[in-house]
C-alpha cells in the first residue's frame, strides 16, 4: 500500500479502535532512554517509577474519544507502535475494510467483557481491562448462595479467554516490541 493511503487508512482504523491506548492491550508503556518523565508527566500522562524504571500507566489519560490529545508529544514507544493489523495493511496482507471489521468485532468483545465485569459488581475504576478481570476472578464466590454470579463469571472467563487469544493473534506484536 502506498505511504499516503496507508497513513490515511491507518488513521481511520485507529480512530475506530484505541485498544493499544485504552488499557485493552497493555497495562503499561515503558519509557525509553532520552525521554524526560517529568515532561511527559506535565502533559497529564500517568508516569510512574518502579525499580528505577519509568513507565506510563494505561488506560492513557491522553486518549479522548479514541484520539490521542498529545499526539505531537507522545512517548517514543507510542510513535513506534503499529499493531499487527496495521502491519498487515501496510504489507498488503489485509484490506482496510477487513481490518475495520476485525476492529469492530474485537471492540464488541471488549464491551461484552466490560459488561460482564459490571454484572459481577465491579464498577469502572480506571484500571486496565486485565486488572479488572483478575480482580473479579480472584474474589471468592459462594456457589450455593450466588449461583447466578457463578454463571456470569464463567461467561466472563470464556469471553476474556477468546478476547486474549484474538488480541494475541490479530493485534499484539511479539514480546518486547511495545
Ligand atoms: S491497536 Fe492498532 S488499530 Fe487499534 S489503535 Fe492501536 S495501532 Fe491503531
Ligand atoms: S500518549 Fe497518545 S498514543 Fe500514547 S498511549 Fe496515550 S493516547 Fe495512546
Amino acid at each position: 500500500m502506498q505511504n499516503s493511503s496507508f497513513t490515511e487508512a491507518a488513521s481511520r482504523l485507529c480512530a475506530a479502535c484505541g485498544m493499544c491506548c485504552d488499557g485493552t492491550m497493555f497495562q503499561i508503556v515503558r519509557m525509553q532512554p532520552g525521554e524526560v518523565p517529568a515532561e511527559l508527566g506535565r502533559l497529564g500522562l500517568k508516569i510512574r517509577c518502579r525499580d528505577g524504571e519509568y513507565h506510563m500507566e494505561q488506560p492513557c489519560s491522553a486518549l479522548v474519544e479514541k484520539r490521542c490529545t498529545v499526539y505531537d508529544r507522545r512517548p517514543v514507544r507510542c510513535r513506534l507502535f503499529n499493531c499487527q493489523q496495521l502491519h498487515r495493511l501496510e504489507n498488503g496482507e489485509t484490506t482496510a475494510p477487513d481490518a475495520m471489521t476485525m476492529i469492530v468485532e474485537t471492540r464488541a468483545m471488549v464491551e461484552q467483557v466490560k459488561h460482564l465485569i459490571g454484572q459481577c459488581g465491579l464498577r469502572e475504576d480506571g484500571q486496565a481491562l486485565v486488572e479488572r478481570y483478575e480482580r473479579v476472578m480472584s474474589t471468592p464466590v459462594n456457589a450455593a448462595l450466588e449461583p447466578e454470579l457463578l454463571s456470569v463469571r464463567e461467561e466472563l472467563d470464556e469471553t476474556m479467554r477468546k478476547l486474549k487469544l484474538r488480541l494475541n493473534r490479530e493485534f499484539r506484536l511479539p514480546p518486547n516490541s511495545h
